[in-house]
């Protein structure tokens, strides 16, 4: 298949079979590993190194003084304004409606404090069974901050027989839980299967029920088009460093709807988790006892940002935008995994009623999905020759195919059109055929 729309893979450090430490007598030691892992760490843009060196730079040259007078004009007290314009449309936010700051699950865990608000019998939060591990305990100890148990955790999963969550039944729980729920708060794509829920229907079901609606966007961002303003979300949350590559543990972004931060609404200023950094700029250094908050999601910023964090997470969105943003990309992205989707079901292991076999948990409806397809193989068993997604997954490792397993028995693929081709896919579906291959030819 034709690479098709422009690639930016020069413009990344793809790991070698050398620089992963990998040795195969197949393979030269600088042959290029296949990485299929961005939905979990995005690989490093080549000129990040140097955007963090010009400040390092400066820090040298002008220690204090480049927050005010920076060599390139970066003054440090403002370094992330800049990132506003090219946060906004990744989210389909309004410049005033986001800001880069924090970490995912501390800045989960401040929009979660201002935001729900139990009252009377509405104190329930509703959200997914088997949430992301960070979520759950954020969602469990808030609730615990009220006083409350989990009895105030109102999780639903997928029917017997489903592999995902169905809308319908998602409205339906909202519609059901009704007078009990203060807040709904789910995964705009879940990590483990790869779902994209439908945010606008679920936000609008949420809202009709009286609750409060966010979102966590960390599979999300920079893989699917959003619309957060239009989608009437209330906030929203995400990660840098996955699909956005901006590196480990990267500074994160949020979403607040401007109706919660414009002066004269009515739900204006909630009280938040607050700091000098989200107060009037023009008082800020003043030293006031007055919290006079930004009119924007950047009075959610408690502290001065990272320098070294802005500039990682700026040279990465320069690269989403050069590449026509993520609208752009999806279309690439819909073609590479629906390549992935369907050289996957042609394989004879697939769906396969002899073992071992192998399905698929994510939605089929591209729709649905984003770049990630959930494989789940077996057979499974304590029995570690049976043991076929551990197999598949050291077989593919051992070619210098870097994904990543899911215990018990899930590998996730997530091919991204920033840096992936479609003969990688054709090559990561050849091996998984392959150990396969090797697994029944022990077994028969
Ligand atoms: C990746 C991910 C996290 C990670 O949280 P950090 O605070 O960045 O460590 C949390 N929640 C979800 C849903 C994720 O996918």
């Amino acid at each position: 298949m034709d690479e098709g729309s422009p690639t930016y893979r020069d413009q990344f450090a793809i790991p070698t079979f050398k620089s992963l430490g990998i040795t195969h007598s197949d393979f030269a030691d600088d042959d290029l590993s296949i990485y299929f892992c961005g939905n979990s760490l995005g690989l490093m843009p080549q000129a990040t190194p140097k955007a963090i060196e010009e400040e390092l730079k400066a820090w040298h040259a002008r220690a204090v003084e480049a927050h005010f007078n920076h060599p390139n004009d970066n003054h440090w007290v403002d370094i992330d304004l800049p990132l506003l314009p090219l946060t906004a449309p990744l989210v389909g936010a309004k410049e005033n409606e986001v800001a880069v700051m924090g970490s995912l699950t501390a800045n989960l865990n401040a929009l979660l404090v201002s935001f729900y608000k139990p009252k009377g019998s509405k104190t329930k939060i509703l959200f997914e069974k088997h949430a992301f591990p960070s979520d759950y305990y954020a969602f469990l100890n808030l609730v615990k901050i009220y006083g409350y148990d989990e009895s105030h955790l109102i999780q639903i999963a997928p029917k017997e027989g489903d592999t995902y969550l169905k809308t319908k039944d998602i409205i339906a729980a909202i519609e059901h839980h009704k007078d009990a729920l203060a807040l709904v708060c789910f995964p705009g794509i879940q990590y483990y299967t790869g779902q994209w829920f439908d945010i606008a229907t679920i936000t609008k079901a949420g809202h009709d029920a009286g609750a409060v609606v966010g979102w966590d966007l960390a599979h999300a961002v920079g893989n699917v088009p959003l619309e957060l303003h239009a989608w009437n979300v209330d906030f929203a949350v995400w990660c840098n460093y996955k699909y956005l590559n901006s590196g480990p543990g990267a500074m994160a972004g949020i979403f607040v709807h401007e109706n919660h931060t414009k002066e004269n609404s009515s739900e204006s200023f909630p009280p938040r988790l607050a700091g000098w950094w989200g107060n009037n700029a023009s008082d800020r250094f003043k030293m006031l006892e007055k919290f006079d908050p930004i009119q924007s999601a950047l009075s959610y910023r408690q502290s001065n940002p990272s320098v070294l964090d802005v500039v990682a997470v700026k040279t990465s969105y320069q690269l989403v935008a050069a590449a026509g943003g993520v609208t752009t990309l999806r279309q690439k992205s819909l073609a590479l995994t629906q390549h992935l989707w369907d050289l996957l079901v042609q394989s004879p292991y697939y769906n396969a009623t002899s073992s071992p076999w192998f399905k698929i948990l994510t939605p089929e409806d591209p729709a649905e999905r984003g770049a990630q397809l959930s494989v789940l193989f077996g057979p499974h068993s304590d029995d570690p020759a049976h043991d076929t997604m551990e197999q598949v997954f050291q077989y593919l490792h051992d070619h210098a195919i870097i994904c990543d397993e899911r215990r018990p028995n899930v590998i996730r693929l997530a091919p991204t059109p920033l840096y992936n081709t479609f003969r990688e896919v054709e090559i990561v579906v050849q091996r998984v055929n392959e150990a396969l291959d090797a697994i029944a030819r022990k077994h028969s």
